[in-house]
């Protein structure tokens, strides 16, 4: 499932080839939504916004197409009235003079006035946006220390996108070992300067994966990683996640998997001493 980082860069894409254009053709393939196919003909894009997972194109009507990939969701932009070769099916078509921007497979796809979209049953229970709202370590350690969130297992409270939107399980798995929190804490049980680390490494690495397109080892180990020939993408860009039994580049401990709540949860034993046991697995 795409993360934060992800979705951001697709929204990118979409952005570049729909805002301040003027739209020729709107087509949704959902019966329900095609009463608005003429509402949005000749409507500029005035911003293709993300919340978390969730893509929200606004046009100058001040109607907005809600879009959630779900699993399955992708788009495509091509040259406008050009299709790409897929056996995805085709739910919503974004057309100008220059561009379509097509949107494959979604599920979850609706119409919205701008100034109701705060009532949006799945927008209103997010939490701040990492890459769109841009939260600060104190926003996010606040969070942290609330009675809602700190009696919560990091490991699940980070894919909470109700606590912070964004997160997936790549970046969960980079961010507590990178903050050296064992993914069984809870925010309750770490201390003041523990917290402050592990907000600062929910915003630099989001961040770092958004400018690098999903890199998250810094540029210097990358560097190296590639001179001794993992130079394949998937060699270098993780530290933990899906590195299960290969040494840590941090602290050469090996890396392990445990499945929390159906998930693969990587962790570093040596970076993340579990608090059980309080030492640090050979
Ligand atoms: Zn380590």
């Amino acid at each position: 499932m795409p993360e934060g980082p992800e979705i951001r860069l697709a929204a990118d894409e979409v952005a570049k080839a729909l805002v301040s254009r003027q739209t020729t053709r709107v087509e949704f393939a959902f019966p329900e939504l095609r009463r608005f196919e003429k509402q949005l003909q000749g409507q500029c894009v005035t911003e293709v916004a993300t919340r978390g997972k969730a893509i929200l194109t606004h046009f100058d009507n001040g109607l907005v197409i809600y879009s959630h990939n779900q699993l399955y969701g992708r788009w495509y932009v091509a040259g406008s009235g050009q299709y790409p070769d897929t056996g995805r099916q085709l739910r919503v078509a974004i057309h100008n003079e220059r561009y379509s921007a097509l949107l494959y497979s979604a599920s979850s796809i609706e119409v919205w006035q701008a100034s109701e979209l705060k009532r949006h049953p799945f927008l209103a229970r997010l939490g701040p946006d990492l890459l769109s709202e841009g939260p600060d370590v104190e926003t996010i350690v606040e969070r942290l220390d609330s009675a809602r969130f700190r009696k919560r297992q990091l490991a699940g409270l980070l894919l909470d996108q109700g606590f912070v939107a964004g997160l997936g399980n790549y970046l969960r798995a980079e961010i507590l070992t990178h903050a050296g929190l064992h993914p069984s804490l809870k925010p309750a049980q770490c201390n003041r300067q523990q917290l402050r680390k592990l907000a600062a490494e929910i915003i630099r690495l989001t961040h770092r994966a958004y400018r690098t397109r999903g890199i998250i080892n810094p540029p210097k180990l990358v560097a190296r990683l590639k001179q001794q020939g993992l130079s394949a993408r998937e060699q270098h860009r993780f530290n933990s996640y899906g590195r299960a039994d290969q040494p840590c580049h941090i602290c050469a401990t090996r890396i392990e998997c445990s499945n929390a709540g159906g998930r693969k949860m990587y962790f570093c034993p040596g970076c993340q001493p579990d608090p059980r046991t309080g030492n640090k697995k050979a």
